[in-house]
């Protein structure tokens, strides 16, 4: 046996983390269901490193040095159910069984109960950055046991994104976590494309300027606090002319965007726990709204009453700068809602997940990459903030940034432009700065309705009014 780690699954993403690993001196054992597959990563990319192919799991098994290290990188669901079942029967206890695909964490929390009691470690490892990142370096969270992070550790380190020398990957938590923490990272994605695609849109229809005049702002962008992936492939986006017309290329897609539903795990699980990540959730839905074109035509053809989206405004540049300070506020308030859910998630599970290594691990390899993130381990690693945007580094941001807030927002809603992470991100800062919300009502009318009870801001204690009874003191219960 001399191969220290091996792929199963060599579609476009294990074919390029096994390439990855053999660039990386590793000894990479190959196996995929259609041989044909291996032969052409063989063909394709065999002279790159060390590849040990294997046409059977039994020849995959063998090739494998003790304890055995497999990463799994099939489709998500009953093909991950039925490759770790194959693994079980050709590896011995104590091997390390890793599911590097999309996965929902429930599923990961179950997969490694079961794989546990039959003797082998079972690793869900996040993997973030696309095809492109699982050939130059991905973003990776890996979960299961602090043991098998020792022997996986040094090889997912030599493989992962390196940002000032430092790669991104750290052992996450336990069974489930780090599915968990990237699914919430592709939740935060969701909201981190939608405050920039609102942006545009101000932008767009209401100053009026033009894609290539946007991709500079954007591109301009980039050179501050805004730094990141993103925004830089929406400047090399919005300077793209389509080939075939010569039009903008954003002008000839179609408003529509797909999901593969990780952000609706995010919203779904975060409603589980009662955490409110607005952002996210808006994003997932403004994405929902985009895709009902039987709806929006029905709409159209009825042509509802509203403004034509045309922004007045007395000096452009000013205005630019307070989308700029809207779009950031707005990103940092979905940040400090995300990581509020992963810690949610955290004490749910009992995971003891480390925020600030998480923001640094995100900071190459994956989609979210940006500067702001150097921020966030800061705030994480200075003290520990009960959100984000009450850091004071970021509370101090939001503070100076309000302003143009709230006068970006205003002017879109007077314009008819919808901004709806910006406005509910707003809406979040506020609810949180309020001394008293209007949830004393809403409590009154469940103790009116359904006698759920309610506390005096006077007294400890749970009390019910007797609402039919006017002249019957309150009553108060255990
Ligand atoms: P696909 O999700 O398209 O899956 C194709 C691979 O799954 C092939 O190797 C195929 O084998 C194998 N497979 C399918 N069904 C079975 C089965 N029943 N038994 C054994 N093998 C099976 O490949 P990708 O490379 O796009 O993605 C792999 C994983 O990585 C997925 O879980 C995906 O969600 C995840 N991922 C993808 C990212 C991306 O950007 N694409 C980013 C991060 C994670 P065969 O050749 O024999 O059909």
């Amino acid at each position: 046996a001399q191969a220290n780690i091996g792929v199963i699954g060599l579609a476009a993403m294990g074919s390029n983390l096994a390439r990855n690993l053999a660039h990386h001196g590793n000894t990479v054992a190959l196996f995929n269901r259609h041989y044909s597959r291996t032969e052409k990563l063989l063909a394709e990319h065999g002279t790159e490193g060390n590849f040990i192919p294997a046409k059977t799991m039994e020849e995959f098994a063998a090739s494998l040095q003790r304890p055995r290290t497999a990463i799994i990188m099939v489709k998500a669901g009953a093909p991950t159910d039925a490759v770790i079942k194959q693994l079980e029967e050709a590896f011995e206890p104590g091997d390390i069984i890793v599911d590097g695909g999309n996965s929902y964490f429930k599923d990961t929390i179950k997969r490694e109960k079961e794989v546990r009691a039959a003797g082998f470690h079972f690793v869900g490892c996040g993997v973030s950055g696309g095809e492109e990142g699982a050939l130059n370096g991905p973003s990776l969270m890996p979960g299961g046991t602090a043991e098998s992070w020792k022997t996986l550790g040094p090889i997912l380190e030599s493989i992962a994104a390196k940002v000032d020398g430092e790669p991104c990957v750290t052992h996450i938590g336990t069974d489930g976590a780090g599915h968990f923490v990237k699914m919430v990272h592709n939740g935060i994605e969701y909201a981190d494309m939608q405050v920039i695609g609102e942006a545009y849109d101000i932008l767009r229809r209401g100053l009026g300027l033009s894609p290539e005049a946007i991709g500079d702002v954007f591109a301009d962008w980039n050179k501050g606090d805004l730094d990141s992936y993103l925004i830089e492939i929406t400047a090399d986006i919005l300077h793209e002319k389509d080939e075939r017309t010569g039009k903008p290329f954003v002008d000839v897609v179609v408003d529509r965007a797909g999901m593969k539903g990780t952000g609706t795990w995010t919203v779904q699980t975060a409603l589980e726990f009662g955490s409110p990540v607005t952002g996210i959730g808006e994003a997932v839905f403004a994405r929902a709204l985009s895709s009902h074109p039987e709806l929006r035509q029905a709409a159209q053809d009825s042509a509802p009453a509203g403004p034509n989206n045309a922004i007045t405004v007395g000096d452009q540049a000013t205005f630019i700068e307070d989308v700029r300070r809207a779009l950031l506020a707005s990103k940092i308030i979905a940040y400090s809602q995300g990581l509020n859910e992963i810690e949610d998630g955290a004490k749910q599970y009992g995971w003891n997940i480390d925020l600030g290594a998480v923001a640094k691990i995100w900071r190459g390899g994956c989609i979210i990459r940006a500067k702001f993130l150097n921020r966030i381990t800061d705030a994480y690693t200075n003290g520990h903030p009960a959100a984000l945007a009450l850091d004071p580094y970021f509370a101090k941001f939001l503070a100076d940034a309000q302003e143009s807030w709230r006068r970006v927002i205003k002017a879109a809603i007077d314009a008819g432009i919808p901004t709806p992470v910006f406005s509910s991100s707003l809406a979040y800062y506020d609810g949180l700065r309020s001394k008293r919300l209007p949830t004393a009502l809403t409590q009154a009318q469940r103790d009116f309705f359904g006698a759920h009870t309610y506390g005096r801001v006077d007294t400890p204690g749970v009390f019910h009014k007797l609402w039919a009874e006017q002249n019957r003191p309150e009553e108060q219960q255990a």
